[in-house]
């Protein structure tokens, strides 16, 4: 494209929102809050409320006294709360599950969801994984998701994969509903993920596990999403970029939104 050309586009890019808000606006009119609130509830997740847990905390390494704790999660006596993965270089998977919450809260909220956190920011100690199935109960979501990202060890190991929950005594509309909650983030992730299907664990991206208390103890639908392995020379530059955050964000708000929009079964 030439330099004119360029200009050109640049320019009719500039006037269409301009021209989009005086139709929006009636002539002589100003806009007024009720114009705000209808514009709100016609957003497609307007009403619903979805509860993010951004996995692990900045400060639980060097609070063992605290995330040692002892918590019953339904099927096993857990440390109350894990330090979490971090990449070779040093990125941790506390700091990437908490900047991918935050862009995954800004998605949702654009699309009108009402956004609850188990945590406010990365510097703190916890909560236990007790707690944080507690908020999502709390707080009647819609949804729940757990951001995570994979440790293991072994680097040819790549890829993401979701975490279902087992059947350990949730309702069986729990169990169905994050079955398809799964489904739909798991096929987002593979149509716009950062990172491909897991070729270590899991079948075609999905697991079912019973020893996370934040699937056991959840009385909402909830899946944890594991973005990839932090050790893989292929998954670790998406983790550690701005960019491969973005599409983990968006393709989990993708999958959020088509679960969220479904006619209910
Ligand atoms: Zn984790």
């Amino acid at each position: 494209m030439t330099r004119r050309l360029l200009l050109a586009a640049a320019m009719a890019l500039a006037i269409v929102p301009a021209a989009q808000a005086q139709v929006a606006a009636a002539p002589g009119a100003t806009p007024t809050s009720a114009d705000a609130v209808r514009q709100k509830a016609a957003l497609p997740l307007a009403g619903r409320t979805v509860l993010i847990d951004p996995g692990h905390n900045g400060g639980n390494s060097s609070h063992h006294e605290i995330t040692g704790k002892q918590v019953w999660v339904g099927t096993l006596w857990k440390d109350c709360d894990a330090d979490g993965a971090a990449t070779n270089a040093g990125y941790s998977e506390a700091q990437h599950n908490w900047d991918v919450a935050l862009v995954l809260r800004g998605l949702l909220r654009a699309q009108g969801a009402r956004v609850v956190l188990t945590r406010t920011s990365n510097t703190g100690v916890g909560p236990c994984i007790t707690q944080r199935a507690a908020a999502g109960n709390r707080a009647h979501a819609d949804a729940a998701v757990s951001i995570h990202a994979d440790g293991n060890s072994n680097g040819s190991d790549h890829g993401f994969h979701v975490i279902l929950p087992a059947d350990v005594g949730q309702s069986a509309a729990m169990l169905r509903r994050s079955q398809q909650l799964g489904t739909d983030i798991r096929d987002a992730l593979r149509e716009q993920g950062p990172t491909a299907v897991s070729n270590y664990i899991g079948e075609d991206g999905l697991i079912v596990r019973n020893d996370l208390g934040g699937l056991n103890l959840s009385k909402v639908p909830k899946v944890f999403t594991e973005i990839g392995n932090m050790h893989s020379p292929s998954d670790a530059p998406q983790i550690e970029s701005a960019a491969g955050r973005r599409l983990e964000a968006a393709a989990i708000a993708a999958g959020l939104t088509r679960f969220l929009t479904r006619r209910r079964a």
